[in-house]
């Protein structure tokens, strides 16, 4: 590669005389650019950049005398191969006019590989870069246009030396809008060869109505700057950024080939569209809305119809709106080139999310501010977990702190205390404050100390996961207590042991309460003791007493039986020998037919009271299978006079109980007692019917004699099985009839209840056990 001999001699001149200036110049530029990539370059130490910009200038320069114009770009590529070397484009790959602008964009890469930033903030440091590219070719031109203003006698030579390096075409056209000159390595991807369009017409020969536009402004003496379409040879649409100046001749055009970078903002473009966890978009100036992608639509409900030209505060609460904050943002991001806040924003439906906000400010090449980007992402997911998390953070703090039962707290690794909390205070005396940091031994009593019985259960909980243990433990004041422990180990997400949380419970009250309860228990047991003998002498006495009243009734029927017999026969004899003539006296007679009754009464209660004797002597050993039926039938042949003379009706149903095993005598002194009293205590209303009913199950028979009589007052029930109790005088009676039956039943293990309505009639039920069963 020829290099024109002008720029040899003066890379030789710049290297020998000026590098250092021009190396300081660059920093100067370099660090006073609006772009926030000359504020990234700020990071560097004024050493590194001129380090790294005079090497490049040195290469570039070294390259340009020697005719080895790859050499420097061919080492570079050989360190990015190594991996040694930041990220290449191959735009900036190429060398740029301006060499200061290429060693800027090296700098920048170079210092990318170190610096860590988000995607979307390394998206815009790429686009800020391209955007360098542009400003470099517009540099370039200047340098054409200062070249032909010194109206060099070679300068043809020159810009043909130029253009065989960069993608650009120089074009010149002549007043009357032909081409004169069109060469240049931008030629290549159109097909077309140096000054092939040489006679074109910008009127006749030009297609599109951008370049005819623009060129014809050229001609009227008015510089332009325009994107425009060229059609290559094979048909294949290509863009290039124009630059059309006028000069003496005419025009000078300056195209660049930027068809890959349009493509590449395209796709910028709709990768930003697409983002959909970032509200993305533009701000004029004074903050009014540009433009709106897709994740800006999803998060805050507007469409790009209805939000592009609105004020950006609309996404604002009242209030901050009311205190200038979207406006204080955009200040700050003016000033400072960047602002970056969290708070809420609102949506279109008027509900609120937790964003975070990046707003950076745009300047043009002359530090104009051209408006802003925003940056809005939707925070509040993580916030609700953070605040979730926070709160359920802070309700176990302050349940743990609150727990008065428990000493809740937590260990190092190596025992030393980290927390303290109420119940812990309580338990164990100490404050806080004079705890934390003590190793936890300080619990435990000497002897346990010196068998290192807490580094023990340390070491268990380490290998268990837990360790739990009772035993006593010692309180500030030196007094100990008995106490429930358990250790738990904490490990962290990565299984590293962190510290152990210990639940230490007073068991002191457990253990009295136990104790106490202990003692209750016994006291208790005695008691139910004492009592239990108590009520044994109680039973022992009164079957005492029982058996000393059978033996007195046995005794009394017994003995009196033969003195009242005495005084029967001595009245008989008295009156015999008084002579019939004594009766004729009625005195006499009344007093005879007086002690007749008496003495009568007196018989029949001994009978009473034999009959009562002798069922406490009845053995079980008279037991028999009774038919029912047939005894019913013999206590009616017993009563038929009474029947008869009442005209009672005596009905049966005896169903599958037919046979009872019983002593017969007294199954039949109980049926002949119950049928007597339902005739007996009938109701003078109607005539008597009294229903005998038996029924039988796997334990019991129930006989059930039900009569339509008189009945019983509630009052008396309870009281008519009493042994000479009786409720009606208006018949003979004893008032012992049913005292003996109830004996009976009881004496077989049995009960007999009674029902009845004043005036109706009553129901007498007699349950009688088959075999052992008793009824109590
Ligand atoms: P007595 O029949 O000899 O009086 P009981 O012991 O058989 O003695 O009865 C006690 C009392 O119970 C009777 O005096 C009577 O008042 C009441 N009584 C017994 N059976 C009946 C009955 N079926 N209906 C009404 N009252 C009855």
């Amino acid at each position: 590669m020829d290099y024109p001999n002008y720029f040899k001699s003066y890379s030789v001149f710049l290297l020998d005389n000026y590098i250092e200036e021009l190396t300081e110049n660059v920093i100067g530029i370099t660090k006073s650019g609006k772009f926030s990539v000359c504020r990234f370059l700020k990071q560097f130490s004024d050493a590194t950049i001129y380090a790294n910009i005079k090497r490049e200038l040195e290469d570039i320069l070294h390259d340009i005398i020697h005719d080895t114009p790859y050499d420097a770009l061919a080492k570079k590529i050989a360190l990015w191969k190594d991996g040694k070397d930041s990220i290449l484009r191959k735009d900036l790959s190429v060398r740029d006019i301006n060499s200061g602008n290429y060693i800027i964009k090296t700098v920048v890469l170079d210092f990318l590989r170190y610096y860590e930033c988000s995607k979307i903030e390394l998206i815009a440091l790429v686009k800020e870069i391209t955007d360098y590219f542009q400003t470099s070719t517009e540099m370039g031109l200047n340098a054409i246009e200062e070249i032909q203003n010194e109206e060099l006698s070679d300068k043809d030579e020159i810009i043909h030396g130029i253009l065989t390096n960069i993608p650009v075409v120089i074009t010149r056209i002549n007043k009357e809008g032909r081409v004169t000159y069109s060469a240049g390595k931008g030629l290549e991807p159109l097909g077309r060869k140096d000054n092939d369009t040489v006679n074109f017409s910008i009127y006749h020969d030009y297609i599109f109505p951008e370049n005819i536009e623009n060129a014809k402004l050229a001609l009227s003496g008015k510089s332009v700057s325009y994107i425009g379409r060229s059609l290559s040879l094979s048909g294949e649409l290509r863009e290039f950024q124009n630059y059309f100046i006028p000069v003496n001749t005419g025009i000078i055009g300056f195209s660049l080939d930027v068809t890959e970078r349009v493509e590449e903002e395209e796709r910028f473009r709709s990768f930003i569209d697409a983002v959909k966890d970032y509200a993305i978009f533009r701000l004029s100036p004074e903050g009014y809305i540009k433009s709106w992608n897709e994740g800006a639509e999803a998060l805050k409900g507007y469409k790009k119809s209805e939000i592009i030209g609105k004020h950006f505060s609309i996404f604002y609460d009242k209030e901050l709106q009311e205190d200038h904050f979207p406006e204080y943002e955009l200040e700050q991001a003016t000033r400072n080139g960047k602002f970056e806040t969290e708070g809420f924003r609102l949506r279109k439906d008027g509900s609120r999310f937790w964003a975070n906000v990046i707003i950076t400010a745009l300047f043009d090449k002359n530090n104009t501010l051209v408006g802003f980007t925003k940056i809005t992402r939707n925070l509040t997911e993580r916030k609700l977990a953070e605040e979730r998390l926070r709160t359920s953070e802070e309700r176990f703090r302050s349940l743990v702190e609150g727990v008065k039962d428990y000493a809740i707290f937590l260990l190092e690794p190596d025992g030393t205390i980290a927390s303290w909390n109420e119940g812990a205070k309580r338990i164990k005396g100490y404050n806080e404050d004079e705890i934390i940091g003590k190793h936890f031994s300080i619990f435990y009593t000497e002897e346990k100390k010196k068998q290192k019985y807490p580094e023990y259960e340390l070491v268990q909980a380490g290998i268990h996961g837990k360790f739990e243990d009772e035993g006593l433990r010692v309180r500030k004041d030196g007094t100990t207590f008995y106490a429930n422990v358990l250790i738990t180990a904490l490990h962290d997400a990565s299984g590293k042991l962190i510290g152990y949380s210990k639940i230490t419970r007073d068991l002191t009250e457990r253990k009295f309460l136990e104790e106490s309860l202990q003692a209750m228990n016994a006291d208790l047991e005695n008691k139910v003791k004492e009592r239990t003998d108590e009520l044994l002498k109680t039973i022992k006495e009164l079957k005492r007493i029982n058996n000393d009243l059978d033996n007195f009734i046995y005794t009394a029927s017994h003995d009196l039986k033969a003195p009242i017999s005495n005084i029967e026969g001595l009245i008989s004899n008295l009156f015999e020998e008084l002579g019939e003539q004594s009766l004729l006296n009625v005195d006499l007679r009344e007093i005879k037919e007086m002690i007749d009754i008496s003495v009568e009464k007196f018989q029949m209660t001994i009978k009473d009271l034999t009959e009562i004797a002798k069922i406490q002597k009845e053995s079980l050993e008279n037991v028999e299978l009774v038919g029912l039926s047939d005894l019913i039938d013999d206590v009616k042949i017993t009563i038929s006079d009474q029947i008869a003379k009442n005209n009672a009706e005596i009905i049966y149903h005896l169903d599958d109980c037919n046979e009872i095993k019983f002593v017969r005598k007294n199954l039949k002194s109980i049926i002949y007692n119950l049928i007597s009293n339902g005739i007996k205590y009938r109701s003078p209303d109607r005539n008597p019917i009294v229903k005998i009913m038996c029924s039988s199950d796997e334990f019991y028979n129930t006989i059930i004699c039900q009569d339509n009589g008189l009945g019983i007052k509630a009052e008396n029930i309870d009281k008519i099985f009493n042994m000479f109790k009786r409720f009606h005088d208006h018949v003979e009676g004893s008032g012992v009839g049913l005292y003996i039956v109830k004996r009976i039943i009881e004496n077989a293990g049995g009960r007999i209840d009674v029902e009845s309505v004043e005036g109706e009639g009553s129901i007498f039920k007699v349950i009688l056990p088959k075999g052992e069963f008793e009824l109590h």
